[in-house]
């Protein structure tokens, strides 16, 4: 043990001794020069001295200040903390895999290292670390898969929870978890990290542990609600009085042309202004009448007028437009480059910042464009507080987020564009003015912003806990009820009921909440539990080919594009590969096909001429590789896969597979007329989404449509389906009992129940008994 601690301790002093030859070196001292005008590093000193003498410490301060990329290295760099055992191994948590990575590819560059030496990290698919790696960025869900193997976090001295005020589950999960570790192992240093922090919540759920506030330095930001934006343009935005009878709620007239509408909810008033503001912005430009309003694409008009606007008059600086998801920013994107300026390479790059960019689009945010050039980047609230790109000095705000949130009465999870709250408009605001004062752009009017809550609900209290109950089960957390009650904020009880009941359903748990064999090897696969369940399955009926590929499909984005211009193109390519009256199947022959192309290297084409995403099928390959290497592990696959590839596509076998995973997600299909309609357990009325291969057929060859999930967005929608017979609802779904007539069936309380006559019922049983057996052996 000396022997070890001596080698450490000589590895650490050679660490310290190039770290410093580096700072004396020009570029090290360019860094550092950067570095010390972070606002974090003027309080280095005072960081490091409160680190040393709290066991938790919660540290806030404005973006950009330098929390993320300076504290672990002044933690690392630090000679007490380093000389703490035999050195320090910190652990950083961020909520998104994009930040992890290019937060750690930072750091290791401001320490003159290649990435996987002292600065490491790993996020799923992926990572780089090596034996002197000390600190290490991960996701969040990382470190709670460690945690299953190695619940002491052997040899970590420090835990860095960053980004704590998005409340997400995975990390109010971690803190109840974390707050036990702390109380037996007094040598751990947890540290909290946030851009705006309700300090007080957290200091108190850690007995009230100390708090450090990072001053911040921003330039003033000159604030434009949609009535200034308009009224630059000549317009005037103003409450029409007349129809006050309502209450307080007010309607907003632009203009006399502004059409009166009905009024509902102040918020469809509102949109009904930017629709107009669309509109004549529009018409005034083009005289040409707006045919096509996307309602999720708000106010492209108004962003195209603003970006124009900037990009002629105003000062040099980068802009930076905050838009709601992937899709609009990707419809954004081909309607910008239509735009004689703004489509000009030697006048405007325009970059798209979201979850899944390259690496190059991300080196290309960060860097400074050509002379004359103007950076816009196009993004998701990802940049609102994870990503900090420096030279922004115009922010476009649209004012909504895509929010996914848990009904948990119905059962149904819902993702809806939703108005973000005041704290992220504050956020949002303050990117513009980090290097010099800016100009803030904001597509609705100021009473809109007046009804905006303070704070977003965090995620614990608005998602299906499924996952998370697996979860607590598998870290022996004790009874799921009683750790969820010690959150930092309690989920609803019904919302619990329902995880624990939909768990036990699928034989994950047993009547006492205790984990069962099949409940065991759910947890390690890091999916969710259907999806896991959809492997096992897979396995065992020897048709896993097919099944790696769905699971891997339904953990990804949607690989099938569809183009706002080209819906009809887009439907047309699809239909190809849905002759089975599936979605997951769909989906299996595009990545076949596209695996086929890429033989040839002509994948990319392939992706193109078919709508497909090159992205998503890049992904699939990978994590099914990944699943595999997992169910290798695990010893349910032997190392040669070939040997399970005898009955791959058998059509029978794969519904079954699904249906066997997706159960009780399913809904009868009811054939009236030329059409069928859906019902559900709960009886209630469900539609499919207009991209699913079956909401183009008249009728649909089996009773059954099995799903993954039920989406509310104004109705609510299923988005995945596969048809199955009635055969494998009653081997692989609902429960059997005996009855009198022929077969009559109940579908209630969330199950399926079939009465056949007691042989009939007998022969049922016995078969689905042995099936349990060889399944939860
Ligand atoms: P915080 O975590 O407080 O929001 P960060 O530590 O992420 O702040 O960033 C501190 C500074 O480092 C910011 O000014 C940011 O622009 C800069 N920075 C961070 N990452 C990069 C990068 N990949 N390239 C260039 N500058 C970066
Ligand atoms: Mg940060």
């Amino acid at each position: 043990r000396a022997v070890v601690e001596r080698i450490l301790c000589q590895r650490s002093s050679q660490m310290r001794d190039q770290q410093r030859a580096w700072q004396e070196s020009p570029d090290g001292r360019k860094i550092l020069e950067f570095r010390s005008s972070l606002p974090a590093y003027k309080e280095k000193e005072a960081i490091l001295s409160a680190i040393s003498r709290n066991q938790v410490l919660i540290i806030s301060g404005e973006t950009g200040c330098g929390k993320t990329t300076q504290v672990p290295q002044f933690i690392l760099e630090s000679e007490t903390e380093l000389l703490r055992g035999a050195g320090c191994n910190i652990i950083c948590t961020q909520p998104r895999r994009i930040a992890a990575i290019s937060v750690s590819e930072r750091v290791a560059s401001e320490r003159g290292e290649k990435l996987g030496e002292t600065v490491g990290y790993k996020v799923r698919l992926e990572g780089m670390r090596g034996r002197d790696t000390h600190l290490l960025f991960c996701t969040t869900g990382i470190l709670l898969r460690r945690l299953l193997d190695d619940k002491n976090l052997k040899g970590i001295t420090h835990i860095i929870v960053d980004e704590i005020h998005e409340r997400g589950i995975n990390e109010d999960f971690l803190l109840v978890v974390l707050k036990d570790l702390l109380a037996c192992k007094p040598e751990l240093k947890l540290i909290l990290m946030s851009a705006t922090l309700d300090a007080e919540l957290f200091s108190s759920y850690f007995n009230s542990a100390s708090t450090m506030k990072i001053p911040g330095f921003t330039y003033p930001v000159r604030t434009h609600f949609l009535e200034d934006i308009l009224e630059m343009s000549g317009y005037r935005l103003t409450p029409d009085n007349q129809f006050d009878d309502y209450g307080q709620e007010r309607i907003w007239k632009m203009n006399k042309q502004m059409p009166r509408k009905r009024k509902s909810q102040l918020s469809s008033s509102v949109e009904d202004v930017l629709r107009a503001a669309d509109f004549n912005y529009y018409s005034l430009q083009t005289r040409e009448s707006l045919s096509c309003w996307n309602p999720d694409c708000i106010g492209f008009n108004l962003i195209e007028y603003i970006l124009c606007n900037i990009c002629e008059d105003e000062r040099p600086g980068s802009i930076l437009v905050f838009m709601i998801g992937w899709e609009d920013i990707n419809a954004l994107k081909e309607k910008l480059l239509t735009h004689p300026v703004l489509s000009d390479p030697n006048r405007v790059l325009l970059l798209m910042c979201h979850g899944s960019m390259d690496s190059l689009e991300q080196r290309l945010m960060f860097e400074e464009p050509e002379a004359g050039v103007r950076k816009i980047v196009l993004a998701t609230n990802i940049a609102e507080t994870s990503i900090t790109i420096n030279d922004i000095v115009f922010v476009i705000d649209c004012g909504k987020a895509k929010e996914s949130s848990y009904d948990a009465l119905n059962n149904t999870r819902c993702l809806l564009p939703t108005w973000i709250s005041k704290v992220s408009v504050q956020q949002r605001k303050g990117r513009a003015g980090r290097v010099q004062p800016g100009e803030c752009y904001h597509l609705y009017p100021r009473c809109v912003y007046d009804s905006f809550t303070e704070h977003q609900l965090p995620e614990i209290l608005r998602m299906p806990l499924q996952s998370l109950c697996l979860q607590i089960k598998s870290l022996k957390l004790g009874s799921i009820s009683e750790f969820l009650s010690r959150a930092l904020q309690s989920p609803e009880i019904l919302a619990v009921q329902n995880a624990i009941e939909y768990l036990k359903t699928i034989g994950a748990l047993d009547k006492n909440e205790n984990l069962t064999i099949l409940g065991r090897q759910l947890t390690v696969l890091p999916m969710e539990p259907k999806l896991g369940k959809m492997l096992i399955f897979g396995v065992i009926f020897n048709c896993l080919d097919p099944i790696l590929t769905i699971v891997a499909g339904l953990s990804v984005r949607d690989p099938f594009l569809t183009p706002l211009d080209k819906k009809d193109l887009a439907q047309a390519a699809k239909s190809q590969f849905s002759h089975d009256y599936s979605d997951h199947l769909a989906i299996v022959r595009a990545y076949d096909s596209w695996k086929d192309a890429e033989i040839d290297n002509a994948g990319h084409d392939y992706c193109w001429k078919n709508f497909l995403s090159p992205q998503s099928m890049k992904v699939i390959d990978a994590l099914r590789v990944e699943f595999l290497s997992l169910l290798k592990d695990i010893g349910l696959v032997d190392g040669n896969m070939s040997s399970c590839n005898a009955w791959s596509y058998d059509m029978y076998l794969i519904r079954a597979a699904i249906c066997y995973g997706l159960y009780p997600g399913i809904c009868s299909v009811v054939h009236k007329d030329n059409s069928f309609s859906l019902k559900t357990m709960e009886d209630g009325k469900v539609l499919l989404h207009s991209n699913s291969v079956n909401a183009r057929e008249t009728t649909i060859p089996y009773p059954w449509l099995v799903f993954n999930e039920k989406i509310k967005v104004n109705s609510v929608f299923l988005r995945d389906s596969t048809a199955v017979p009635d055969s494998v609802v009653l081997l692989f779904g609902g429960r059997i009992s005996k009855g009198d007539t022929d077969c009559h069936l109940k579908m209630s309380g969330g199950y399926l129940e079939f009465f056949v006559k007691p042989a009939v019922a007998d022969m049922y049983q016995s078969i689905r008994k042995d099936l349990d057996k060889l399944i939860h052996s």
